[in-house]
């Protein structure tokens, strides 16, 4: 059976960033778009925030301390948006049980959909080395995500799990 895989919306060309805009990326992306793999999703729309929305960081800690309560989002105005990210990462795990996927391609530097670096919390446009918070949970639960900057290594993974 063809493997779906999710990804970004943003990375779609869909305009939900925070700004309003979107991050499109063709190339590899648009062959799976044309083949009905690819299930887009943004996790902070599904948990109920706006666009645009007022940019948001990981507080006090990273991903995995988030999902454990001992960490926080906050937007620079000082908004805890904790609870809609948490919100957001949980549908996003949902839609993957739901569908079967088993991987999943995220923008990297979000707080969501990060998964090799995000903001370091002064919101200085300074990222540090970490996951978002959907894609450390996707990962928490066997999903392997990759960013757009990892497209290689991802059809590598794609073909790995479809002949196996
Ligand atoms: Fe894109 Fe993820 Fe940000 Fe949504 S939360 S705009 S999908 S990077």
């Amino acid at each position: 059976m063809m493997q779906r895989i999710l990804v970004s919306a943003c990375l779609l060309g869909q305009k939900v960033r925070y700004d309003g805009g979107d991050c499109r990326q063709d190339g590899l992306l648009a062959g799976w778009q044309s083949e009905g793999r690819l299930l887009p999703f943004c996790p902070e729309v599904a948990g109920g925030l706006a666009v645009p929305r007022p940019a948001a960081e990981i507080d006090g800690g990273n991903a995995e301390a988030v999902l454990f309560g001992r960490a926080t989002i906050h937007t620079r105005e000082g908004t805890d948006v904790t609870d809609a990210f948490l919100e957001g990462a949980e549908k996003a795990l949902a839609v993957c049980r739901q569908h079967g996927i088993r991987m999943a391609i995220l923008k990297e530097g979000s707080p969501s959909c990060g998964s090799a670096r995000v903001g370091d919390g002064s919101f200085s446009g300074v990222k540090v080395a970490g996951q978002g918070l959907t894609a450390r949970l996707l990962e928490r639960h066997g999903i392997r995500v990759f960013s757009e900057e990892r497209l290689d290594e991802a059809a590598a993974y794609l073909h790995w799990i479809e002949v196996a």
